[in-house]
């Protein structure tokens, strides 16, 4: 189990400058765009919130490796981190996540304090305990729900009031009580309460729901008591990149331990969430971690990469698992993902991706895993689960490692070509 803890340490390893290679054209992909880059800095000066000597960020940005420790657990980024939301990764055993080698994954705020509720919590101590598992966990704020559960709630100056999904009662999620919820469940990195910025919404509307969420980061900040866990600040401003630069720069006045960026993957196009990221990320200190929030399709996860995102998460790869959908590299299907119930897998005995080395692709074939999908046997469940987490620890590492030599300008159309087909 994690001993020894004590607050994030974050070194950086490898980092690699990403405007040379655009100045020279070679990276322009189907949507990250050189100029998107440069477009969007040279508005944020035009507007006034930036100065020509801030022109010297953009030769900062750029794909790097860095490496997180949590008392004796350590691991380096990029990395991707599954989503166990009421205190499972659906289907799997916390020693299935931990064997595919994941050390960090997602605990969600607003359902584990419905369910099994704090008093549990502070029983076990916390959810490591509870749940028995070794790694890191990083807790979603309740956030997202502020803006997924839109109909069923009421936003004050104060916090937000839900009629929760389980019975109906009411309760308020408030920036100070979202941090004593994180401190019961005891987890690493904790995320400050925010308002994900409904999509689509205008410049005033996404301005004033931004600077409500930086009021409640100040407060969430001097919230705490465990001095010595993790807390992340979230930035938002909608589509806006002048006002994702201002919500950078406010949070930065808290000295947060780490960043992430929210309120992206709500519905924009991809070339919209990279053309944000530009905007974004220059203005993100390079010494501490970057999260990007609730992204985990391969490409926008090679895409943010370059662009120096160090964590993602997202429920896709358990989610599309449970409905069949399989990511497999290009040599596996043209597109990069299969659909095992299709009648084409019917006497496979190929495994679901030849080049895969997970658990359940050295076990086991398609015929058998398509019967167990079309006879809703659960056990496909955890066999596709596997196989989809397995993908995109390879993707990362493969990232990674390709960072860390100093070959990614070189090896990332190789990657995207294996990786995210379908995305060419
Ligand atoms: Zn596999």
């Amino acid at each position: 189990m994690l001993t020894n803890r004590n607050l994030i340490e974050f070194s950086n390893i490898k980092s690699l400058q990403l405007s040379k290679e655009f100045k020279e054209g070679s990276l322009d992909t189907k949507d990250l765009k050189a100029n998107d880059l440069i477009n969007e800095f040279s508005q944020v000066i035009e507007k006034g919130i930036a100065t020509n000597e801030d022109l010297s960020l953009l030769e900062k940005v750029g794909p790097r490796v860095t490496k997180l420790k949590f008392g004796n657990v350590e691991l380096e980024t990029p990395i991707f981190m599954p989503v166990g939301t009421v205190g499972s990764v659906k289907s799997l055993s916390p020693e299935d996540v931990y064997s595919i080698g994941y050390k960090i994954i997602l605990g969600n705020t607003y359902h584990l304090n419905l369910r099994p509720g704090m008093d549990l919590m502070r029983e076990f101590n916390g959810l490591h305990e509870f749940m028995r598992w070794p790694g890191a966990i990083l807790t979603d704020s309740g956030g997202f729900q502020v803006m997924s559960l839109a109909k069923i709630r009421k936003l004050t100056e104060e916090g937000a009031t839900f009629a929760n999904h389980i019975n109906g009662a009411k309760i308020t999620l408030t920036p100070e009580s979202v941090v004593q919820i994180q401190e019961d469940i005891d987890s690493d990195i904790q995320m400050v309460l925010d308002e994900c910025t409904p999509y689509p919404a205008t410049h005033a509307e996404a301005l004033s729901s931004m600077e409500r969420s930086m009021r409640w980061a100040t407060r969430a900040r001097s919230a705490r008591k465990k001095l010595n866990r993790a807390q992340f600040g979230i930035v938002q401003g909608g589509m806006y990149g002048d006002l994702r630069v201002k919500s950078v720069k406010q949070l930065i006045e808290n000295n947060f331990e780490g960043y992430a960026i929210g309120g992206l993957s709500v519905g924009e196009s991809k070339r919209e969430m990279r053309r944000l990221l530009s905007a974004t990320i220059p203005w993100m200190p390079h010494d501490k971690p970057r999260y990007l929030m609730g992204v985990g399709a391969p490409d926008d996860l090679i895409d943010a990469i370059l662009l120096g995102i160090d964590m993602f998460d997202c429920v896709m790869p358990t989610r599309n698992a449970r409905n069949g959908s399989v990511f497999v590299r290009s040599s596996s299907s043209a597109n990069g993902k299969i659909q095992i119930k299709n009648s084409i897998h019917k006497s496979s005995k190929e495994p679901l991706d030849s080049l895969c080395n997970c658990y359940t692709c050295k076990n086991y074939s398609r015929a058998y895993l398509r019967h167990l999908f079309v006879a809703e046997e659960l056990l496909v469940f955890r066999l596709l689960s596997i196989h989809n987490l397995q993908f995109l620890f390879d993707l990362t590492y493969e990232m990674r490692e390709s960072i860390r030599s100093g070959n990614i300008f070189e090896n990332v159309s190789e990657i995207r070509r294996i990786f995210a087909p379908g995305s060419l």
